[in-house]
C-alpha cells in the first residue's frame, strides 16, 4: 500500500513541461525537513496501485490522448514510489515524471525525473542519508536562497535543464504587488534574475500555476 496525500489534475506549473496537463500524485512523508518547505503532506490515505491508477484515469480520462502525463511528488514520492507502481502507471499510458529531492535512489523506468536538490544535502558527508544519490535526471530544478552558490550542483548532477526559481515569488505575491512591479518586486526574484544573468547557464522558473491561480 502507498501513502497518498491527494491526487489531482492541473498544469504543470513549473520546469521545462510548465503548462502540460498532468495528474498529480502528491505521496506523504519526506526525509527532509526544509525550513521554507510549504507542501501539506503529511496526512494520507492507503492506497493500492490499481486504486491509485484507476483514480487518475478517471480524471485524465482522454482515449485518444498519446501522452498522458503524471508527476509523482511529495513530500519525497521515492520512499514510496517502486517498480510495481511504475509499471501500472505505463500500463494505463502514462508518461511518468517524478519531482525528488534526489537523495535517495529511484526504481528503473521513470520517463522524467526532476530533482531539487536542497542546502541539506550539501552538509552533509557522503555518507549519510542527506546527501544526493543521483547522477543524471532531465532538470534540476533549485530554489535561490542566496544562502549559497547553486553552481555547486552542476559539479554533483548531469542534467538537459537548469532552472533557478526565486523562494517567495507568488501569485498572491504578484497580484498584491502588480501595480508597482518595476519598483517592488521582492529582493530575491531580483537576486535570482541577477544571478542568473551573470551564470546563464540557468534559466528562470517560476510557479506558473500560482500565477494562474491554479493549485
Ligand atoms: S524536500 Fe521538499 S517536501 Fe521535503 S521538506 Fe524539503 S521542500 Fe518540503
Amino acid at each position: 500500500m502507498y501513502k497518498v496525500n491527494e491526487i489531482f489534475f492541473t498544469l504543470q506549473g513549473e520546469g521545462a513541461h510548465s503548462g502540460i496537463p498532468a495528474v498529480f500524485v502528491r505521496f506523504s512523508g519526506c526525509n527532509l525537513r526544509c525550513p521554507w518547505c510549504d507542501t501539506e503532506f503529511t496526512e494520507y490515505t492507503e492506497m493500492g496501485a490499481e486504486q491509485i491508477v484507476s483514480q487518475m484515469l478517471e480524471m485524465y480520462d482522454l482515449p485518444n490522448e498519446r501522452r498522458k502525463m503524471c508527476v509523482l511528488t511529495g513530500g519525497e514520492p521515492s520512499l514510496q514510489v517502486d517498480t510495481p507502481l511504475i509499471d501500472a502507471l505505463h500500463a494505463a499510458g502514462f508518461y511518468i515524471c517524478i519531482e525528488t529531492n534526489g537523495t535517495r535512489s529511484l526504481p528503473d523506468g521513470i520517463d522524467w525525473i526532476t530533482c531539487s536538490p536542497k542546502e541539506s544535502s550539501l552538509k552533509q558527508s557522503q555518507t549519510t542519508s542527506n546527501n544526493i544519490k543521483l547522477q543524471k535526471v532531465n532538470e534540476v530544478k533549485v530554489v535561490f536562497t542566496g544562502t549559497y552558490d547553486p553552481e555547486v550542483w552542476r559539479t554533483q548532477l548531469e542534467a538537459e535543464h537548469w532552472l533557478l526559481q526565486p523562494l517567495r515569488f507568488t501569485g498572491e505575491w504578484l497580484i498584491e504587488n502588480v501595480d508597482s512591479w518595476e519598483d517592488d518586486r521582492n529582493d530575491n526574484l531580483n537576486d535570482t534574475v541577477r544571478y542568473i544573468l551573470s551564470h546563464p547557464f540557468w534559466r528562470l522558473s517560476v510557479q506558473i500555476h500560482k500565477i494562474a491561480g491554479l493549485r
